[in-house]
C-alpha cells in the first residue's frame, strides 16, 4: 500500500514538473516584466525580420545586424538601430538572438572575427539565444565557448554569460503572428529569464533540458514530420493506383490508425484540403530545401552518436532528389506529386 502511495506521489510530481516546463504564453502582445530591455538580433531573413517586428512591437530596444545591407535598411528606415558587426551588436545588448541559415553561420557569428565573443573574453550580453535550426553538437560547442567568457557588467545572481538553444516550430506565418513554439535547451534559470522575450515572439515554449536539447528536439520533430509525410504520400499515391480516390482514402486514414498531421492537417494531395500548400501548387509552407537541410542535420547527429537509423538516410535522399529536380523552394509535401507521381484530386 505504502509503495503504491509512493508511486502515485512520484507520478504526480513528474506530471507537475512536466506542466511547469511547458509554458503556453498568453496572447497579449505587450511583454511581461523582464530584467532585459536591450535586445540584439542577428539574421533578418524570412523568420528573423518578422521576429524583430514583434520584439519592437512589444517595446524592447532592438539593435539589428545582417550581412545583407538591404535587410538592415528595412529596419533603419523604421527607426531601429543597426550595427556593422555582431561584436558591435553585443556591445549594445543585454541579450542577443541569432536566427541564421545553418551551423557554420552561427559558429561564424559567435566565434569569427568581430563575432559576438570577440575580444578579451569579457562580453556584455548576459544571455545569448540561438533560434536557428542547427545540430546539437555545434550548439554545445558554442555554449561551452560562451560559458568560458565573463560578463563585462556583473548582474545580481548572474555571474557568467549563458547560451540557450531555442529553435522554433512554425514557419513564416507563425513568426509574423508571434505564434511560434520555442524548444529550449540550456540552464533552466536562464530559460525562465528568457521567457518574457520569447513570449513576445511565440505562443508556447517547452523547456527540453540541458544545452543542445532544444536543437535535438527540433531535428527529431522534423525527422518525424519528414517520414510521416513520405509515408502518407506513398499510401495516397498507391491508393490512387489501386483505384481509391485520395479523398476517400484520407477519410479512412483520418478515422483509422494511419491518421497523422500529414494526413489530417497538411494533406499533400492537391484538391483534398483547402488552405494548405498542396492546394496552391505547393507554394508557401516549408521549403523542400529546408527539409533536406534538417534531415542532413539529423543524419550527422545520428552518425556522431552511433545511432542506427534506417529512415533518416532514405528520407534525406528523397528530399535531396526533390531539390536537384528543381523543387527546392516548393513546400515539402510536393513529394506526393513530384516523387511519387501522385495525381491531383479533381
Ligand atoms: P533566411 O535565409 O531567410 O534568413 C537568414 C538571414 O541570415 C539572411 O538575411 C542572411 O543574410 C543572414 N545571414 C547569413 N549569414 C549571416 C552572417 N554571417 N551574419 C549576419 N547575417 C547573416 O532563413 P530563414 O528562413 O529566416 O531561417 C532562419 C533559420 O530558421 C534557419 O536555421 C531555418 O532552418 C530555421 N527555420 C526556418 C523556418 C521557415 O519556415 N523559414 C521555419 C522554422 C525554422
Amino acid at each position: 500500500m505504502a509503495i503504491l502511495r509512493a508511486q502515485a506521489l512520484l507520478s504526480l510530481s513528474k506530471l507537475k514538473t512536466s506542466l511547469r516546463l511547458l509554458h503556453r504564453f498568453s496572447s497579449s502582445s505587450s511583454h511581461h516584466s523582464t530584467q532585459f530591455q536591450n535586445v540584439g538580433f542577428i539574421g533578418l531573413g524570412n523568420m528573423g525580420s518578422r521576429m524583430v517586428n514583434n520584439l519592437v512591437k512589444a517595446g524592447f530596444n532592438v539593435t539589428v545586424h545582417d550581412i545583407s545591407r538591404d535587410a538592415m535598411k528595412m529596419f533603419t528606415e523604421m527607426g531601429v538601430s543597426a550595427r556593422e558587426t555582431p561584436y558591435e551588436v553585443a556591445q549594445d545588448s543585454q541579450v542577443v538572438i541569432t536566427m541564421l541559415p545553418s551551423s557554420s553561420h552561427v559558429m561564424d557569428v559567435y566565434t569569427g572575427t568581430n563575432g559576438l565573443l570577440h575580444g578579451d573574453k569579457a562580453i556584455r550580453p548576459a544571455l545569448l539565444i540561438d533560434s536557428s535550426t542547427i545540430d546539437p553538437q555545434t550548439t554545445r560547442k558554442i555554449s561551452l565557448a560562451v560559458s568560458n567568457c565573463n560578463l563585462k557588467d556583473k548582474r545580481d545572481n548572474w555571474e557568467k554569460p549563458v547560451m540557450l538553444d531555442a529553435p522554433v516550430s512554425g514557419g513564416v506565418l507563425a513568426a509574423e503572428a508571434a505564434t511560434l513554439t520555442f524548444m529550449v535547451g540550456g540552464p533552466e534559470d536562464a530559460y525562465l529569464a528568457a521567457r518574457p522575450i520569447l513570449q513576445s515572439m511565440g505562443r508556447t515554449s517547452i523547456y527540453c533540458g540541458g544545452s543542445g536539447n532544444g536543437s535535438a528536439a527540433k531535428i527529431c520533430n522534423n525527422l518525424a514530420m519528414a517520414v510521416s509525410m513520405l509515408g502518407t504520400s506513398e499510401a495516397l499515391a498507391l491508393g490512387q493506383s489501386l483505384g481509391i480516390s485520395a479523398t476517400t482514402l484520407t477519410q479512412v486514414l483520418n478515422t483509422s490508425s494511419g491518421q497523422c498531421w500529414s494526413s489530417d492537417k497538411y494533406n499533400p494531395v492537391p484538391g483534398v484540403m483547402k488552405g494548405v500548400p498542396s492546394s496552391r501548387d505547393y507554394s508557401g509552407g516549408f521549403a523542400s530545401k529546408l527539409m533536406a537541410k534538417d534531415l542532413s542535420l539529423a543524419a550527422a547527429s545520428a552518425e556522431e552518436v552511433g545511432h542506427k537509423s534506417a529512415l533518416i538516410y532514405k528520407a534525406h535522399e528523397i528530399y535531396k532528389k526533390m531539390c536537384e529536380d528543381g523543387h527546392e523552394t516548393k513546400d515539402f509535401s510536393c513529394v506526393f506529386r513530384h516523387f511519387y507521381n501522385g495525381k491531383d484530386e479533381v
